[in-house]
């Protein structure tokens, strides 16, 4: 396959020095070299060269002579594609899981099932499309829904193989050409993504991968009048800044943000089972997950219970080799996400909260990577920094309510609304507490998943909405055809 040619391995470090532009791996024009590093050590495991505006056109320029094809592809056409998509990422879970959990520490027992997700996107967006009606006629009118053009898909670091697919399976779907530019802290988990790409047989030019810096690469993307759309999963600031630059070429967004996600235990629950539950809401992936419960609101009257039900069960949350399958909490990407996290730590303690577990510095025996102890602090409110600002690392709060109104009001006071959780034993209050909760995902009882429903976010947690149907008419336009 031609990713020989992308990925050398030397002694120990493997070098990448390619795009993949208009179906083949080409040399980067931009010349500036970014070591890859360890989490788990802080050693240098290899080299990329980062692209620049030069590459980023030339993909852009691939993108736009390839939609005039594709973009004119039928539903069959298309399903077809994503039905080999779905073989070629099905293919190689095990080998995009490894690189997830060498590159970004991810814990293995997490990031299979986020790899698996991403596979599963593409039978969800073959499902959307054969239900999403792409043609419509009454009268003498015709209502059909066009692909956008080329799309400009940015990723984030903490689920790279998930985002690149749901954005992917979305476009494909829809009739677009995209051109990627993923996290450059996810370069080798891309060049795994690139050979499954490769290895479906997409037309040439429909999927282009430049790697490089936000600034530069996610710029040109952003400002380039030949991209349609911009996919974005990423920061509030990054994201806002998108929408803005964007609007001088009308680019259509899509924003998946960050969060601070409420998890409501309310009075009837069943601790030995929610306060596990809530444990993994807000722990999964390291605590590096936009959806993470990182706001766990809990009763008055329970509150002593559930500080002994959380020391109990964050013995099944230990810290460790994210390869090993019993470590539930990987290191953090980097130096500076360590740095962030110890950060908020200090604040939170300064600002009068006390540390249930965990606390400042490194666990014992994981001073060399980027491990942090995973922390609950309680006697939390929720005006404190670290109940309203992104932590992005394993830190829960938890916060003491007094009445069911009480718990939707805090759960509510946040400038975020991405995902939530209601925990409790009376399944008809638990629906109606979900009903009153505004962000885009609320879940019932514990984290679960479901490709055919949206995922996006209320207030600063984005615009727009990913997964199946929902994800794919994000990359569509709608055009009436009237005859008199
Ligand atoms: P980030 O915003 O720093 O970077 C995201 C991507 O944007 C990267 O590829 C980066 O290179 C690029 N970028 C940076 N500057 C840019 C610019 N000026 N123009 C265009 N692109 C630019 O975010 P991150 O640190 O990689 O990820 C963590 C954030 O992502 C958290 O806030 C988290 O909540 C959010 N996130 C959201 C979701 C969701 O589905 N809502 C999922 C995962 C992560």
């Amino acid at each position: 396959m031609a990713t020989g040619k992308a990925i050398t391995d030397g002694e120990t470090i493997k070098t990448i020095t390619t795009h993949y532009i208009d179906g083949a791996f080409v040399e980067s024009h931009g010349r500036e070299v970014m070591d890859i590093i360890k989490p788990t050590n802080g050693t240098v495991i290899g080299r990329v060269t980062l692209g620049d505006e030069e590459d980023t056109r030339r993909a852009i320029t691939a993108a736009k002579r390839a939609f005039v094809t594709f973009g004119r592809t039928t539903k069959e056409e298309r399903a077809a594609y994503l039905r080999q998509l779905h073989a070629a990422v099905s293919a190689r879970i095990d080998d995009l899981t490894a690189a997830m959990v060498e590159e970004y520490g991810g814990v293995v027992q997490f990031a299979k099932v986020i790899v698996e997700s991403g596979a599963n996107a593409f039978p969800a967006a073959e499902k959307g499309l054969g239900e999403l009606p792409l043609t419509q006629s009454w009268g003498k009118t015709t209502v059909t829904m066009e692909p956008v053009g080329v799309a400009g898909l940015i990723t984030a670091w903490n689920a790279n193989a998930l985002f690149i697919c749901l954005k992917l399976a979305s476009a494909i779907g829809a009739g677009c050409t995209v051109v990627l530019k993923p996290s450059e802290l996810s370069s080798l988990q891309t060049q795994v993504m690139i050979e499954c790409v490769v290895a479906a047989k997409l037309p040439k030019g429909v999927f282009n991968v430049v790697i490089g810096r936000g600034e530069i690469v996610g710029a040109e993307l952003t400002r380039n009048p030949d991209v349609a759309k911009i996919s974005f999963t990423g920061s509030v600031g990054v994201g806002q800044g998108i929408m803005r630059d964007g609007a001088a070429t009308m680019k259509r967004v899509t924003l998946e943000l960050g969060g601070k996600s409420p998890t409501i235990l309310l009075d009837d629950a069943d601790l030995s089972k929610a306060i596990p539950a809530a444990l993994i809401l807000a722990l999964m992936n390291s605590g590096q997950a936009c959806a993470a419960g990182t706001r766990l609101l809990v009763p008055k009257s329970r509150l002593e219970d559930v500080k002994l039900a959380i020391h109990a069960a964050m013995r099944a949350f230990p810290v460790g080799d994210p390869a090993d399958p019993k470590i539930a909490i990987g290191p953090m990407v980097s130096q500076k996400q360590y740095d962030r996290i110890q950060s908020y730590i200090r604040k939170g303690i300064e600002e009068g909260a006390e540390v249930l577990t965990g606390g400042e510095g490194h666990p014992e025996g994981f001073e060399a990577g980027y491990f942090v102890k995973p922390t609950v602090f309680v006697n939390v409110k929720n005006e404190m920094t670290i109940a309203q600002e992104e932590i992005f690392g394993p830190v829960l709060c938890v916060i003491a309510y007094d009445t069911e109104e009480d718990a939707i009001r805090i759960a509510n006071d946040s400038r975020y609304g991405l995902h939530a959780a209601v925990l409790g034993t009376d399944i008809q209050r638990a629906r109606r507490v979900a009903s009153q909760i505004r962000s885009g995902r609320v879940v019932i009882n514990g984290m679960t998943d479901d490709p055919d429903a949206p995922w996006g976010g209320f207030k600063f947690s984005g615009v727009g909405r990913e997964y199946g149907q929902y994800g794919m008419e994000a990359f569509l336009e709608t055009r009436a055809i009237l005859e008199s």
